[in-house]
This record gives structure tokens, sequence and C-alpha cells, in this order.
């Protein structure tokens, strides 16, 4: 056999092949719209369920066009299992699920995605798992929370609305230290420029409703196993890892928590969202060059006070971002403040190309005020704990002509 050649990631989405030949030669996977398979007799019938073939039986546990796409994100990610759901919520609901039991804890900052700190906060809480806030600037901090009980270390690779970007070399040696399992929500910073395996994360979330649907196509979520954690020294998945060893995380997720909860990804979007995976770099760098022109015009200008975005020479992030992501400008977001709130309101509402609208790395720029929207409706004591200033305007930038966007902003200011 010849050795397959070692492409680049562009070549390499593009240039998978089915797991199976498609028996019309189709270049494109066909989307597998129904919910069940046949078999040829009760014997394979079996051997399907029981999970000795890796036949389809039912699409709500595994469907050729999901598989196609979770086969091309593990070639993008260098994962060793990845598993396609209906949401990135989906994602993290599943993966903590799997891990978490009541009297577990989780050590994660209190920057988080606004459902992620909803779900830790009030949904897990209610079936006995703590969540344990702290500080991932401040990386020396974090393992005076780390315990026994401590199912996981969690947090995003960069933390939006803040804009923080965590030391993940350092955070990943406290959890090697500890025996605990990293795990990262790495939505914001694709493959191309970032592969979170090199840094010591064992397990990946990423909501792929964003880069990868391909310009907000569709809803969907990733867990990208990197099989890298002993989960003998889990108190949850001890049981099962003398014989499943370093895939026990998958082979409970694929085996009980992702059949019960059911929160699986269609082949309808898991066929756009490959589709998007083949783009992906290209609208990357595209709409990173775009955000960086953007943060340095936004910089300039006497209306706008602080802008955030690591990619600028004088953010508080730079060194470090450049040391996780290399070169190119890391991720196509940034914020900037006005004066006030009224002063975001009245700049927002004057907006002609840029869309007020929640998402990110849609192919259109969008522009929302996070503090009375995604924190609107947060109690007091909490919306204190994320502290989200009102004066600040998230921006998430798309494929548009860059000069168009410039001269919506000057028009509005
Ligand atoms: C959007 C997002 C999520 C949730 O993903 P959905 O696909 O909307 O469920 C989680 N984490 C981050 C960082 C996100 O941006």
């Amino acid at each position: 056999m010849i050795e397959k050649e070692k492409h680049g990631l562009e070549t390499s989405i593009i240039d998978h092949r089915f797991l199976k030949k498609d028996i019309h030669g189709a270049i494109m996977m066909p989307v597998y719209a129904g919910a069940a398979f046949e078999f040829d007799s009760a014997e394979s019938m079996e051997d399907a369920f029981v999970g000795r073939t890796g036949a389809h039986a039912y699409s709500r546990i595994s469907n050729p066009t999901v598989e196609d796409f979770e086969q091309r994100v593990k070639i993008a990610s260098e994962a060793v299992a990845v598993t396609a759901l209906a949401s990135g919520m989906a994602a993290i609901s599943n993966t903590f699920l799997t891990i978490a039991y009541s009297g577990a804890n989780i050590v994660t900052s209190p920057h988080l995605f606004g459902n992620t700190f909803s779900f830790f906060l009030f949904t897990l809480k209610s079936f006995g798992v703590e969540v344990r806030f702290c500080d991932f600037i401040d990386t020396e901090s974090i393992e005076a929370y780390v315990d026994e009980n401590t199912c996981a270390i969690f947090t995003e690779v960069i933390t939006n609305p803040h804009m923080e970007v965590a030391k993940l070399k350092k955070i990943s040696a406290i959890a090697q230290k500890k025996n605990v399992p990293f795990i990262l929500d790495t939505t914001l910073v694709p493959w191309s420029v970032f592969k979170a395996r090199h840094f010591g994360v064992d397990i990946e979330i990423v909501s792929s409703t964003k880069y990868i649907s391909g310009g907000a196509t569709s809803i969907g979520g990733l867990i990208v196993d990197h099989g890298t954690y002993d989960w003998k020294k889990s108190s949850k998945l001890n049981a099962i890892a003398a014989q499943h060893g370093n895939m026990s995380f998958n082979v409970k997720l694929r085996s009980e928590i992702f059949r019960n909860l059911g929160a699986c990804m269609s082949p309808q979007v898991a066929s756009m969202q490959s589709l998007g995976l083949e783009t992906l770099d290209l609208r990357y760098k595209h709409a990173s060059t775009s955000c960086l022109a953007l943060a340095s015009f936004l910089r300039r200008l006497s209306a706008t006070g602080s802008v955030s975005y690591n990619g600028l020479p004088t953010d508080p992030y730079h060194r470090i971002s450049k040391e996780q992501f290399g070169n190119s400008p890391a991720g196509a977001m940034l914020t900037f403040s006005l004066k006030n709130k009224a002063a975001c309101f009245a700049f927002m509402n004057k907006l002609k190309v840029i869309r007020r609208a929640t998402n990110l790395f849609d192919n259109k720029t969008l522009i929302i005020h996070p503090s009375s929207t995604i924190y609107g409706s947060l109690a007091i004591q909490y919306r204190q704990m994320v502290n989200v200033p009102d004066d600040i305007m998230r921006l998430s930038v798309g494929l548009e002509n860059v000069e168009d966007i410039k001269n919506d902003i000057l028009q509005a200011l």
C-alpha cells in the first residue's frame, strides 16, 4: 500500500473519503435522511445493537451522513473520537452529564458563554453538582479550588465578551498534577490556527453553529475527544476504565448519555456543516483579517473608548495569543466601547450594513450589546459575577468588503 501523503489541513478535509464507497460514486456525502436502517438477518441486527459492528440502526444513535461529518472533524482537530450533536449547548450538557455526579464539582471561570454559565450554576446545581468559579487569568490561583471531587477544569479559549486568553499550558499542567481532565470550549478559534491537543486539552467542545456551519446555516455542536485522559482516575468512569482505558469517556457518552438525552445532529444539518467545514479556512482568513483591520480602525476613532481584540499589538493578551494561535489574527470577533449604553443603542440603531443580531461568524457582520441581551435577564448578583460593562458592544466580523463595514461605522457614529 502506498503511504498516504501528508496534506495541508484544507486538502485533508476536502480529500476525505467515505468510510464505505458510495454505490453511485457520489463525491458529496448523500443525506441519509431516514430514521431506521434495515438488516439482512437477525444475527447482523444483534451484532449492530450490541456494538460488534459499526452498522447504523437508528439515526438518534448514529447516521451515515452525521458519521461522515464526524470523521472530517476528526481529521481537522486531530482527535481520536468526535460526536456531533444538535447544538453547542447539547455538546456542553452531554459532556458534563457524562463525567459529573452528585457531590462532584467543576472548576471554571465566571466569564463564560451565557447559557454555559446558567447550565453550570442552575441546571447542574439542582442535581448536586457544585460549580467553583475562580479567576482563570490568575492561573496560579486555580489549583487551590481543585480537590478529589473535581470532575473537570473547564474554560473557553477566548472568553466572550471579556476577550481574555488563558494560559492553556499552565492550566493543563495543573489539571495533570491534580489528575483532573481539562475541558476547553474552543468555539472561538478554529483548527486552522489552533490545535488544542498540543496544549494538553483532553476534550474540546465546539459550537459548530459558529465558524463551521458555513455562514450560520444551522445549529450544531461537537464533542472532540483527544483520548489523552486516564479515566481510571475519574471516580465516575473508573468502573469502565479497566476495560476501555482512555476511550472510557467516549464509550460512556456514545453507549449511554448521548442516546438517552437524544440531542443528536440531523443528517441535513451534518450535510450543511460538512460543506461549511470545507471552506472554514478560507472564510476564517478573510474574517479574521478584516477583524484586525476593523480593530485598528476603531482604535483610531475619537468617539470610541476601549477596543478589545488580541490581534492588536497593544492588547494585553496579544503575546499569549501569538504563542497559542500563531501569527495570524486570532478570532473574528472584537468588542469596543462608546460613552455609555445610550450611545451604544443610538449607534446600533443607525447601522445599515452591520446587522443587529446575536451569533458569531455568520457571513454577515453582526453587532450585539451583551449586557442588555445575553446577560439581560440574569439576577443582579449574577450580573455582578459575570461583570459585563454596559458601554461595550460585540462585533462579529463577516465576509463583506471591510471598507463597507468601516463606512457603516463612520456614518452611524
Ligand atoms: C454559541 C456558543 C455556545 C453554544 O452553542 P449553541 O450552538 O448556540 O448551542 C457555547 N460556547 C460558545 C463559546 C459559544 O459561542
